[in-house]
């Protein structure tokens, strides 16, 4: 295996005074998709925050290739970090090649940079070189949500967290969504996917965790998961919603 690209490393994050995730460690690999599991409230959203300097952290470590992480959002994203939050899809009043140029703030200052992550955006997603000129606001759900993976791309990261790129979406669209996560990571990407939906999120992961109550509970190969029953009693409620 090789050096990890991303190390969550005794991890407490929270709000003001209130810790919500409590000593939380995690590593995740290039060409690797780990998926992180839990029900409402178990504090995924808030790790995934913390990770991306958006939310301060109370103790431990968060490194990307064996950098430790202290600086803001951007710095992170320089770093190699992406973000696509849940909910947050696109500037929907502005067209499709606005929103990924506003996607590769971080990187205007090198000559020619935006054109190519534009290049790069279109070919991976032919549908939004066809959509170019119209605004993001008249996409489909499926095709917002794929211009918030393309927005994030932009910088070129080498690691992407996702969080619920499923939430809002058709069943059909969903499939369509992850095959392209599933892409990503073939690529040799390090994801990094909250979800909800179990079943959709085991069938393109290679790891699974399960968060609860602010702490991982399991950890482990999806390939060597042998105890099911466990996985879907730690969090119930996400078998609901499958
Ligand atoms: P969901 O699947 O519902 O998004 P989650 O696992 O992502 O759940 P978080 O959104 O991380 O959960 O929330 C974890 C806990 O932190 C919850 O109890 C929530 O009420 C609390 N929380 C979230 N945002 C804030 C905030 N801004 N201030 C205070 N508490 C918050």
């Amino acid at each position: 295996m090789t050096d990890a690209a991303l190390v969550i490393d005794d991890l407490t994050t929270g709000y003001g005074q209130l810790k919500i995730v409590r000593g939380l460690s995690l590593s995740c690999h290039a060409g690797q998709l780990t998926v992180l599991l839990g029900r409402n409230g178990a504090g995924k959203t808030t790790t995934l925050s913390a990770v991306a300097g958006l939310l301060p952290t109370m103790g431990g470590t968060v490194s990307l290739h064996g950098v430790p992480q202290t600086g803001s959002t951007v710095a992170r994203v320089r770093s190699g970090l992406g973000l696509v939050q849940e909910g947050k899809r696109v500037f929907r009043a502005r067209t499709v090649e606005d929103n990924l140029r506003l996607g590769g703030f971080s990187v205007r200052r090198q000559r020619g940079a935006i054109a190519e992550g534009i290049d790069r955006a279109y070919e991976r997603f032919p549908i939004l070189k066809d959509k170019r000129r119209q605004l993001a606001a008249s996409l489909s759900g499926g095709q917002q949500q794929m211009l918030a993976i393309a927005q994030a791309l932009m910088p070129q990261p080498t690691v992407l967290m996702l969080d619920e790129p499923s939430a809002g979406l058709a069943p059909s669209v969903v499939e369509q969504v992850f095959g392209e996560i599933a892409s990503l990571t073939k690529d040799g990407l390090c994801v990094l996917l909250v979800e909800q939906l179990i079943d959709h999120s085991l069938a393109v992961a290679d790891r699974v965790a399960v968060l609860d109550r602010g702490r991982i509970t399991i950890d482990t190969d999806v390939a060597s998961l042998d105890n099911w029953d466990a996985l879907r009693e730690s969090y119930l409620g996400a078998t609901i919603k499958e």
